[in-house]
């Protein structure tokens, strides 16, 4: 079989999925076809904590305002939707129980809000603090609340007695990503979208521009457009237009959990130890997965930072389940009784595809025709709507945001910048 495309769009994960929505739903781009060897959304963008937040520390304000642009689509999305993907405004909290914790959430915090994230409240008494509803997103604070000492436990029995303070980062909270994505696979579709279940394992060119998209059933499309949207597969996508792209990958294990003993609250918010515990660097999450009701957690601990090569199926530490349940512990006690128990959950995760700044790629490549959207490390879901509304630019030669040139992948090309990133470094922004 050969057919004709406008645009072909390699993988069906989150990237992809908003890239054909934004190109096609409201871009109006017609003849787009999206491929993936997989059912849509089933290879990273279903496996993670799907958590958001205007919430980035440095080094300047770029991926702040491009989370929050992400967000205020988010937000439409779930108004036009009835909020069919639940996403909710329960915030990020992060906690310690040391006193340059303390300082290190203020100066942070007050970082961020000059960014653009809104203003920082403190409280060391009761009264102004507005607890996050469980459900919903409109009409809630912006910024960010530092609760110290006794307002911190106070509003946030689970922490350990020994909490200093613990910062409420408001604009944030989680959603259902697979919910998010098949809504905009179907309206894509009815707009026209034509998804191929296929592997893509080859793209011609022709006198330098792109002109055929290669299937691994021996079909092909012609196309003179094609938007690499593969996630960890991205490197291997790029040979095939013999460019080397500047990715690696780290991999990422989380837990779901049952709480049987009703440890954590239902309307809990995503809840972060920010301290070392047992050696461990500070950082581990947990949240209530859903609503109030269930007794299900997440729980994630992003110590693993090492470079590695995506293979599949990945696997996982052993103790994996054991070292966030320890991790817990420290910061709600309670969550020791789990530890005498045989439960340690059920792991599982995948790569985060990364640059070396932490920032997405989205953007032309050097082969005329051919674009990119990915590295988008593990903030793919938050990031999904901001990028393919980039993408969608850049397709279409419309205008674009001032902070395009922070994106386009053609940033690696100038070594004051590489410099630049690799002193931030590939953490910038990770928790
Ligand atoms: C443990 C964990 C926790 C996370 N938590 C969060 C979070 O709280 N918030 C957040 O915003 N993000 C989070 N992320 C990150 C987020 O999930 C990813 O950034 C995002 O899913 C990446 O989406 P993608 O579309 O680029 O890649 P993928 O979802 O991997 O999709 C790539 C697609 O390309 C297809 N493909 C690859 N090669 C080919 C080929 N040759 N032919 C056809 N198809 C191909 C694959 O089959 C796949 O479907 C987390 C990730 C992990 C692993």
């Amino acid at each position: 079989m050969s057919a004709r495309a406008e645009l072909v769009i390699c993988g069906a994960g989150i990237a992809g999925v908003a890239a054909a929505y934004h190109l096609a739903v409201r871009q109006r781009v017609r003849g787009v076809v999206l491929v993936d060897e997989r059912e849509p959304l089933t290879l990273t963008s279903d496996k993670g904590t799907q958590g958001y937040r205007n919430w980035w520390p440095g080094p300047d304000d770029t991926m702040l305002r491009f989370v929050s642009r992400s967000i205020d689509l988010l937000e439409e999305i779930a108004d036009e939707t009835t909020n069919l993907f639940r996403l909710n405004r329960r915030g990020y909290l992060f906690a310690t129980a040391e006193e340059d914790g303390v300082e290190r959430l203020r100066s942070t915090a007050r970082q961020v809000s000059s960014y653009g994230m809104g203003p920082l409240r403190e409280h060391s008494a009761p009264g102004a603090y507005e607890p996050a509803p469980a459900e919903g997103f409109r009409d809630q604070p912006v910024g960010a609340d530092l609760l110290l000492d006794d307002e911190a436990l106070r509003a946030f029995p689970l922490l350990s007695r020994t909490t200093k303070a613990a910062l409420h980062v408001r604009r944030a909270g989680w959603m259902n990503a697979v919910a998010l994505g098949a809504w905009m696979m179907k309206q894509s579709m009815a707009a026209g979208v034509t998804f191929v279940r296929d592997g893509v394992s080859a793209i011609d060119t022709q006198g330098g521009r792109v002109s055929r998209v290669r299937l691994s059933s021996g079909a092909s499309i012609d196309t003179d457009r094609v938007v690499l949207a593969t996630g960890p597969m991205l490197p291997h996508s790029g040979r095939l237009l013999g460019i080397e792209l500047p990715l690696f990958h780290e991999l990422h294990a989380k837990v779901t959990f049952a709480d049987t003993l009703g440890i954590i609250p239902r309307s809990s918010p995503f809840t972060i130890w920010i301290d070392e515990v047992d050696g461990f660097p500070g950082g581990v999450h947990v949240r209530p997965i859903d609503g109030p009701r269930g007794n299900e957690l997440f729980f994630i601990w992003t110590f693993h930072t090492e470079p590695i090569q995506p293979v599949w199926p990945p696997t996982f530490d052993a103790r994996y389940g054991e070292v966030c349940l320890r991790g817990l512990a420290a910061m709600a006690p309670r969550m020791s009784a789990y530890l005498d128990r045989p439960e340690r959950g059920y792991v599982d995760g995948g790569y985060y595809c990364k640059t070396t700044d932490n920032r997405p790629l989205v953007g032309p490549l050097p082969v005329e025709g051919a674009f990119i959207i990915g590295g988008l490390s593990g903030t793919g879901i938050m990031t999904s709507q901001s990028a393919a509304e980039l993408l969608a630019a850049h397709v279409t030669q419309a205008a674009l945001p001032d902070w395009s040139n922070a994106f386009v992948p053609t940033r690696y090309d100038d070594p004051a910048y590489v410099e630049q990133s690799l002193r931030a470094g590939a953490l910038t922004g990770q928790l």
